[in-house]
């Protein structure tokens, strides 16, 4: 078997409890104010007391550093609200996921050693978060199917729970797929402020999924995200049917990226053991299965933003595959796979047998 981080010497560090990701600056352009939902994300981070620049032009500038690092640091800390460009209309397919991926915002405020947007994202990794959403919104009608079910991711390139508190832009989206008939909403975080989520009429057309690891790899390469178990209270959170109508969504559970980290046999049955005991109810869920990979692009950008890095970036160590365009990507060797993915299908088979296991990859 494969390690997948390296060996380390120090001790593990408790992490906080989750708190909110509160930037240093927030920037708005002409256009994103003159948007009305613009106007509302304006009293929002208004209210939080951020620092609110307005810019003189719709080009977001001024973020480069001296150094790559200086640049990562500057960005991350950084909100813009802008006006997602006329191409943003034009969806683009994203199987397995779902039929279409649109964009709430672009860019994330955590620091996963893995991301998953390194490369997908030109320049430096600001969060641009969307002021025209109504228009967004109303795009989406114009590629669902007649009389079936479409499909529409909206983390592709953002983690939306993680600047929920500054945008409202998730809750608007529920809101709105929920008067939707034959449209669903699925979305991911590694994020737990789901409170505000708990009471919109969602009429099931909405699937929540929360990201999932082992204690041992989610300290050491996820920062800035929401602690394990704080993500496993959002998930019963969002599950548990309220009273009044809210809650009770299918929630779905990413186990990523599946690492065979030493001893990792009983660190993932210690988190599919929590993951049992927090939802003692009936409720509908599924699973997706993502073993870690990463592409020569993102091992590169990734190595710049994360230079004292703990994963395992050796090419040596991996198998290559090749996606359909081509494009190269190292995974673990088909035995350490197949170790992995029996071991996941046996676990959640007998532990929730009601579950689908959409895929695994
Ligand atoms: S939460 Fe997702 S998008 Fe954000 S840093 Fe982590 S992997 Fe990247």
């Amino acid at each position: 078997m494969q390690i997948a981080l390296k060996e380390e010497s120090s001790t593990i560090t408790t992490k906080p409890q989750s708190k909110l990701w509160m930037p240093k600056q927030v920037l708005f352009t002409p256009a994103a104010l003159e948007e009305p939902w613009g106007q509302q994300m304006y009293e929002r981070v208004r209210a939080l007391g951020l620092p609110v620049q307005e810019q003189k032009s719709n080009r977001i500038t001024g973020l480069r550093g001296e150094d790559e690092r200086e640049t990562y640091r500057k960005a991350k800390s950084t909100l813009a609200i802008v006006t997602a460009p006329p191409g943003a209309l034009k969806l683009q397919p994203i199987p397995p996921s779902a039929d279409w991926q649109f964009h709430l915002a672009e860019g994330c405020p955590a620091h996963c050693q893995y991301c998953y947007l390194a490369g997908s994202l030109q320049g430096p990794p600001v969060v641009r978060a969307f002021a025209n959403l109504p228009a967004i919104l109303q795009n989406l009608v114009k590629y669902k199917k007649p009389g079936g079910l479409t499909t529409f991711e909206a983390s592709c390139y953002t983690d939306p729970l993680g600047i929920e508190h500054l945008t409202g832009s998730l809750a608007e989206t529920i809101r709105f797929f929920g008067e939707q008939e034959g449209m669903h909403l699925r979305w991911v975080s590694k994020f737990d402020q789901v409170d505000g989520l708990l009471d919109l009429r969602h009429h099931g057309n909405t699937q929540p999924r929360i990201s999932l690891n082992t204690e041992f790899i989610s300290r050491r390469i996820e920062g800035g995200t929401a602690p394990m178990e704080a993500r496993l209270a959002a998930i019963r959170k969002l599950a548990l049917p309220k009273a009044d109508g809210g809650g009770g969504y299918n929630v779905g559970l990413v186990i990523a990226p599946i690492m065979p980290v030493p001893d990792w046999e009983a660190q993932y049955t210690q988190l599919l053991d929590r993951l049992e005991q927090t939802l003692d109810f009936p409720c509908e869920i599924t699973f997706e299965l993502i073993s870690h990979r990463f592409t020569p692009g993102s091992k590169a950008i990734l190595q710049e933003w994360y230079p004292n890095t703990q994963i395992d970036f050796d090419e040596a160590n991996r198998s290559l595959k090749y996606n359909k365009f081509g494009g190269k990507k190292y995974v673990y060797s088909p035995a350490t796979m197949h170790q992995l993915r029996s071991f996941f299908y046996a676990e959640l088979k007998r532990r929730f047998p009601a579950a689908p296991v959409l895929y695994w990859t």
